[in-house]
Parts: C-alpha cells; structure tokens; sequence
C-alpha cells in the first residue's frame, strides 16, 4: 500500500526509434547557440557563454499530437532544435567524454511565447512562463547516438509546408559536447535529461491551424499542429 498522499504523477516518456521508450526525467534548454539566430534576436553572438533555462518535463507534445495554443501570449513562435537525451549521467564533465553520455538525438520545438520573453527580458525577470509552459515541447522519436553525427546535419521547420527555418548543425556556436560539458558544471546531469541545443535562425509566428514540420537530416523529425 502506498502512503503518498495524492496520485503519483505520470512518468513522461518520448519514443524511440528502436521500439522502447525513454523516460524524462528534466529539460534543459540553450539559449542562442546559433550566430544568425543570436543577431535576429539582437544580441552578438561572439561574446556570450552559453547559458540554460528548463521547460517541465510534462510540457512534452508526443510527435503527431495536437499543440494547444497556449494562454496568455498574443505571440506564440516556433523553435526547432536538436535534442540531446542522456543516458548516463555526471558532472563536470570534459568534453571529450560528454557525449558518451548521451543515449540518442531527437528533433524537438521549443515552443515560446515572444511576448512573455520581451517582457522578462526587459524587466529583468525568469523566463519561466514564457518557456516552461504547458505543451511547450514537441519531440520526435529519439534515435540512438550511434546512429546519429551531432556535428552535421540540415536543421529546418516547416509551417504548413512553408520553410521557415534553416541550418546546420555545424553552425553551433557550442557543440552538443561543449554544451553537455557546461551544463554538467552547473547540474549533475542524470539519465532522463533532455538538452535542446538551441535554434537556427528564422523564428516566427505560429496561429491556430498551423502545422509544424521540424527535421534534422540523419536525426528525425517532428510534427504538430497548433489547435
Ligand atoms: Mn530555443
């Protein structure tokens, strides 16, 4: 007989690629990890370290599934980004050993409300309700990491059909090793960790209807459609 006192939340769990599923445990997320994306979002991207924020690990959107437009924002915008899922976990990791800790790579959306981000940033405040809503985090199925070159690979999204956003991978400004590296000096990572590594440039505007396509060339895609 249990003694907790309400339900036990549900483990959220996102697909693999080999027919099992992964278990989440948090969701780190990294800002402006690409030049073209920092300078759209008015920012050089020469002089900054990357830094961290979290989505819940319950904001996960399984792939196919319907996004519900979210409250409180008059201005949803797409991020499609590379995810890196950890398997093993540590800290102060070296970078030559990061991405030994990685199980696999997904495609995920860091859903944002814009206008909730320009407020924070201009106020000074957390990111929180502009990042770490409900349904915030679309992710495909995750494919094993030795399947996967995290180093290269076409980045795009599609809204309804449309490009809207393009890269590679190799235009990092930190790689998904750096990345882990560094994250790994802040937090113990711990199996069950998604790191989303951050958007190439073309962030836009999502409405009610509109359907996401995101897709990494030799990782996966995603797709949800906004409702
Ligand atoms: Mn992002």
């Amino acid at each position: 007989m249990s003694d907790l006192v309400i339900p036990a939340p549900t483990l959220p769990t996102v697909p693999t690629t080999t027919g099992g599923r992964f278990p989440v445990r948090r969701i780190f997320c990294v800002g402006r990890n690409y030049a073209a994306h920092a300078r759209e979002m008015g920012h050089d991207p020469d002089r900054e370290p990357p830094f961290f924020f979290t989505k819940p690990a319950d904001a996960i959107v399984a792939d196919g599934a319907d996004t519900p437009y979210p409250s409180v924002t008059q201005r949803l915008e797409h991020e499609v980004e590379l995810v890196a899922a950890i398997g093993t976990g540590g800290s102060d990791l070296a970078q030559e050993d990061a991405l030994g800790h990685v199980w696999g790579y997904a495609v995920g959306l860091d859903l944002t409300r814009r206008d909730l981000q320009a407020e924070a940033k201009r106020l000074g405040r957390p990111w929180d309700t502009a990042k770490g809503f409900d349904a915030s985090a679309p992710i495909g199925a995750i494919a094993p990491a030795a399947e996967v070159d995290p180093t290269s690979g076409t980045v795009e999204l599609r809204v309804n059909g449309d490009l809207r956003q393009s890269g590679d991978l190799a235009d990092q400004i930190w790689s998904v090793a750096e990345t882990v590296a560094e994250l790994s000096r802040f937090v113990t990572l711990a199996p069950g960790d998604l790191v989303m590594t951050g958007t190439p440039e073309g962030v836009g505007v999502v409405r009610r209807g509109d359907t996401l396509d995101g897709a990494i060339t030799g990782v996966g895609s995603v797709r949800t459609t906004i409702v």
